[in-house]
């Protein structure tokens, strides 16, 4: 009987050995699909699918009498031909082992027999943690095949995380985040017209509760007061003026005992002067202001919203 695992495996850990070991006392061959392959240098997927493929062969040469194949499966983004894809690509199998529901989903609507799989100590063995340990220079090694380490070691992997982690594919809040870190700067945010969008790509970055310390979506008025905003403010120069947008700054900078505040206020749309917008920041000796006139839908004008924030920030970081 023929058994298939699909996984990223960024990097090979102990977890995935120990299932590969599970599989291996009910079948006989074990099919192991390197998910994702196309991906390489990001964050999520920092390994191309020849060194993964190096990662687990070496590891399982150890394992005698284990009959394998190993095989890269890129992605395809439709789901509804993801099992015919993968079914192209790797010999045939019986029976699939997987934990993820959707891939279960998938293989049983095929009729395939669909295995789950204990998990071995999912807080610590996951790649995830593996990948935020092996840039945090935390012990990593003893989490991976000792061959892992060794391939990892050989292709510099620690260091290309660590790059990656400041200049992961022209994203603008990694640039941002790097800066952060490298500059250690703590940050929060006090976002009216965005809705959180700011907050949102702050805290995609991995890692980012070392620099983003909070945020509030203060919409309204009276969520604007409640943070600390004067009702004079508001009522002199209205809420969507550069007043309120720098008092939205200071207010959640001292709330959160932050280096940096940002404070946005603006029109979405569809009432008001859609598309004026203010972004603040404040730190112990700065302090911007800058307004903008942006066109389109409300979700446009919150996309570019946050991208002139984090440039604002960028040139900020890049200064101090
Ligand atoms: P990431 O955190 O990057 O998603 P991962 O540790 O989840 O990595 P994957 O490559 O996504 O690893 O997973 C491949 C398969 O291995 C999945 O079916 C997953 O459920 C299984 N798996 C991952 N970690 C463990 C573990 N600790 N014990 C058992 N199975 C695991
Ligand atoms: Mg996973």
């Amino acid at each position: 009987m023929r058994g298939l695992i699909i996984g990223r495996f960024q990097p090979f850990h102990l977890g995935h050995l120990s299932v590969i070991k599970k599989i291996a006392d009910e079948c006989d061959t074990i099919v192991i699909g390197i998910g994702s392959a196309q991906h390489s240098h990001t964050l999520e997927n920092p390994f191309a699918a020849g060194e993964r493929y190096l990662m687990i062969s070496k590891t399982l040469k150890k394992e005698k009498n284990l009959s394998y194949y190993i095989v890269p499966v890129e992605d395809v983004n439709r789901y509804d031909v993801w099992v015919s894809h993968v079914e192209a690509l790797v010999p045939p199998f019986d029976v699939v082992y997987t934990n993820n529901p959707l891939t279960k989903r998938l293989f049983l609507e095929k009729e395939y027999r669909v295995k789950g799989m204990p998990m071995y100590d999912r807080k610590i063995y996951s790649g995830r943690e593996i990948r935020k340990k092996m840039w945090r220079d935390e012990n990593w090694k003893k989490l991976i095949p000792k061959q892992v380490a060794e391939v990892i070691n050989e292709i510099d992997g620690v260091k290309r995380l660590k790059t990656l982690i400041k200049t992961d594919i022209h994203v603008p809040e990694n640039k941002v985040a790097g800066l952060m870190f490298e500059k250690n700067i703590k940050i929060s945010v006090a976002e009216s017209c965005t809705g959180g969008l700011l907050s949102h790509l702050l805290t995609n970055v991995p890692d980012s509760s070392r620099y983003f310390m909070g945020g509030r979506i203060v919409y309204s008025d009276n969520a604007k007061k409640m943070l600390g905003v004067s009702e004079k403010t508001i009522e002199a120069f209205g809420s969507v003026s550069p007043q309120v947008s720098l008092e939205l700054a200071k207010k959640i900078r001292e709330k959160n005992s932050t280096d940096i505040g940002i404070g946005i206020t603006g029109f979405a749309g569809p009432s008001g002067d859609v598309g004026k917008v203010y972004i603040a920041l404040i730190s112990e000796k700065e302090k911007i202001c800058k307004s903008f006139k942006f066109n389109g839908s409300r979700e446009e004008i919150k996309e570019r919203t946050t991208e002139e924030a984090l440039k604002i920030l960028k040139k900020y970081l890049e200064k101090i």
